[in-house]
């Protein structure tokens, strides 16, 4: 018996309440006037928007679980300040907890960060605990572009980030690299930024040694790890050229992709070349991409689908819908051991 488990959704079906008190937040801020209260929000009013959605695909797929975070593309840490950032990541996550209240078995969650383009780490570093300590996250995700899509950041392995990785290695918490929105015209955010930024994140951690100074970090790539499986001879040749060593040792113990592909030979191209101890089972639903595939009369999205079409063993199966993300994330293991699953 294997718990599915999806290790990347987000809540973008998050009430209109909520949606409607940040544009009036952003437009306080740019108006220098107070931030309006926050609405209330009944528990209703979340069951509505998780059970016609998540809820009702999740369970038309045959998943188990999914670990939940923040919609992605409206986390914007470019608009307005650190301040605005911070009770933007603050009321998002209390809503995912919120979502975990009422659905135990079904989400865990895992938090936005408060980071802003021109702020050091420490505000991201106390989210991230009051996440983990009081609301029982298990996880986070890290943006490395916080300016939305002009990479004017340091790279993941430069010692600004040190800091974050302390913390997120003392909870024992993994983080998924994960951008947001776009605000350079000439990147697509979701096909084209992201993708980019997943691909750039790798390339970032060949360059340095960051697994050397943090050997138990764990980052989780996601949408299939952007362009690096399908290129992964160049970056095995890359890693070569700079004298680094290679890339199972330098980086694959750390490493992780998930499963956000959304056709079965991308899928089946990841399992070829990726070891199955390196992919989590995702599917980013309900998010990116929500059409019908005309060729397979199934949803891109379904991504289940294709890694139950996998030609591997089953032990490896298991790996990917279950064992690994029990592995990456500890405190998953823990809750769900804690449920008697
Ligand atoms: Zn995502």
């Amino acid at each position: 018996m294997t718990l599915i488990i999806d290790c990347h959704g987000h809540y973008t079906t998050a009430p209109e309440a909520h949606t409607a008190w940040r544009e009036a937040q952003v437009a306080a801020y740019r108006s220098g006037q107070l931030t309006p209260a926050y609405p209330d929000i009944s528990d209703d009013d979340i069951r509505d928007t998780i059970e016609k959605n998540q809820l009702k695909l999740l369970r038309e797929r045959g998943a188990d679980l999914t670990i939940f975070s923040p919609r992605a593309s409206t986390m914007a840490p470019h608009v307005g300040d650190e301040a605005v950032s911070l009770e933007w990541a603050r009321r998002c996550n209390d809503l995912i907890a919120r979502v975990v209240g009422l659905y135990p078995q079904t989400f865990v969650g895992v938090c936005m960060l408060p980071q802003s383009p021109k702020a050091d780490l420490a505000g991201s570093i106390a989210e991230l605990e009051r996440c983990v300590n009081e609301l029982g996250f298990i996880g986070c995700n890290l943006n490395s572009d916080p300016g939305g899509g002009h990479f004017q950041h340091p790279p993941l392995t430069d010692r600004y980030w040190y800091p974050f990785y302390e913390k997120m290695v003392e909870l024992d918490v993994p983080a998924m690299i994960h951008v947001s929105g776009s605000c350079n015209h000439a990147l697509h955010a979701t096909g084209a930024y992201y993708i980019a930024a997943d691909t750039i994140a790798f390339m970032q951690l060949i360059e340095g040694d960051l697994f050397k100074d943090f050997p138990t970090l764990r980052l989780i790539i996601p949408h299939g790890g952007g362009a690096v499986p399908y290129h992964w001879g160049r970056y095995r040749g890359l890693a070569d050229m700079l004298k680094k060593p290679a890339l199972a040792s330098h980086l694959m113990n750390n490493v992780f992709f998930d499963t956000c592909v959304y056709h079965q030979p991308g899928v089946d191209l990841l399992a070829k070349v990726i070891d199955s101890k390196n992919i989590l089972f995702g599917s980013e639903m309900v998010g990116a991409v929500r059409g019908i595939d005309p060729e397979t009369g199934f949803y891109f999205d379904d991504t289940k689908r294709y890694v139950d079409a996998l030609d591997v063993p089953a032990d490896q199966k298991h790996a990917i819908f279950e064992g690994n993300a029990r592995r990456v994330f500890p405190r998953l293991d823990a809750i769900l051991k804690a449920q008697g699953r």
